[in-house]
């Protein structure tokens, strides 16, 4: 088998470290850029040694050369706590990160994905959302460095193609959760684990009413390779997202039933633009890629509330585990 040179960028984030792992489980050599904006060394300690994975400090709004078959560009923060910190530089990663990779793949006629997000869509008015849905986006709010850099990178995407005939992949991805994410990240399934598993107050923004559709981390990668390998002639966008939908409320409620945590649910602000709904209509992934999620809400919250129980348990946040009272998981205790 040839030996696949791939690039991918923010690879020592949450999704980058899964991806550069299954790449490396696949033969493929690995070059792992990122500035550790948001990523974190310990994602992919373990590859360090691995005679095919290289990582590399690099920031992707300044241009980079190397020598790759394949592009995966990851770069950029993804959780509104932290791409709303610095606005500016949130669109300067989406946009010149865009440029600078598209370049680089065009002197290299390399195939290039591009990691978008159902945020192209806003706070949709069609549910839930095929990709020909041209959303409902504020160009100036609190959510817009993120959404119209994503949504311009997707220009940028098309138009190399079109322009230059270069392979592009774009896919559109769904609240996607599991093991790695930062117990800090802000994001609603690590912030509600993390809060169950130290007894705290559950922070529900708004009347959880809202929803969204959770995608559990190996099912997207999985998808992000195969879509990598389909002919050059397809471009996508392609949706990747579990279809099955959630209220905010209801997730708290199954966080804290699995966990058996003594946590109350507390209602917060919600946040400007925060979407309304969110499902993705996965039938393009269906039908070009054989694509569909397997792993179901329940066995994934499982598998990334381990993941947390773990961490925290190393950080010394939580005392121990207690045995499971209740048939559900054990119970930890705030220290
Ligand atoms: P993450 O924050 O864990 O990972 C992003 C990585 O990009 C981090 O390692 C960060 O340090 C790096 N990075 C940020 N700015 C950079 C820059 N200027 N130069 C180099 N590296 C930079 O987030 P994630 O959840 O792993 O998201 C990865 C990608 O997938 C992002 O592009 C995100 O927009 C997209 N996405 C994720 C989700 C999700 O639910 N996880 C949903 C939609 C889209
Ligand atoms: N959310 C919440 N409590 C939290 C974090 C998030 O109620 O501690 C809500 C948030 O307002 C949004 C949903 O959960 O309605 C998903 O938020 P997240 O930041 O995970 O992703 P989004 O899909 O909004 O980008």
């Amino acid at each position: 088998m040839k030996r696949t040179r791939t690039l991918v960028t923010g690879g020592a984030g949450f999704l980058g470290s899964h991806l550069c792992e299954s790449l490396l489980d696949q033969g493929h050599e690995v070059f792992c850029l990122d500035n550790f904006f948001t990523g974190q060394k310990q994602n992919i300690v373990h590859l360090l040694d691995h005679p095919y994975f290289e990582l590399i400090r690099h920031d992707v709004t300044t241009p980079f050369y190397i020598e790759a078959d394949e592009i995966y560009n990851l770069a950029s923060p993804a959780s509104p706590i932290h791409y709303q910190y610095n606005p500016i530089k949130t669109m300067k990663t989406s946009l010149m990160g865009a440029i600078h990779m598209l370049g680089l793949a065009k002197r290299l006629r390399a195939r290039i994905l591009q990691a978008s997000t159902s945020e192209v869509y806003g706070d949709p008015m069609v549910h839930p959302q095929p990709e020909s849905y041209w959303g409902n986006v504020n160009p100036i709010g609190e959510r817009s460095c993120y959404d119209e850099g994503k949504r311009g990178a997707e220009t940028l995407f098309m138009d190399y193609h079109k322009q230059h005939g270069i392979p592009v992949k774009i896919i559109r991805i769904f609240n996607t959760y599991g093991p790695r994410m930062h117990p800090d990240d802000g994001r609603v399934v690590s912030n509600f684990i993390v809060q169950a598993l130290q007894n705290k107050d559950i922070t529900i923004y708004g009347d959880g009413s809202q929803t969204r559709s959770f995608q559990y981390v190996d099912d997207l990668i999985k998808g992000m390779i195969r879509m990598m390998q389909t002919p050059a002639s397809f471009t996508g966008p392609v949706n990747m997202g579990n279809p099955n939908e959630f209220t905010i409320r209801s997730l708290a409620e199954k966080v804290i039933a699995m966990t058996g945590s003594r946590s109350k649910i507390v209602y917060r602000q919600l946040p400007s633009d925060d979407p309304k709904m969110r499902q993705p209509d996965i039938s393009l992934a269906t039908s070009e890629l054989s694509w569909y999620p397997k792993i179901e809400l329940e066995e994934g919250l499982g598998k990334t509330i381990a993941y947390f129980e773990q961490l925290l348990l190393e950080e010394k946040l939580v005392e121990k585990a207690t045995t499971p009272t209740n048939g559900s998981r054990g119970r930890v205790l705030v220290k």
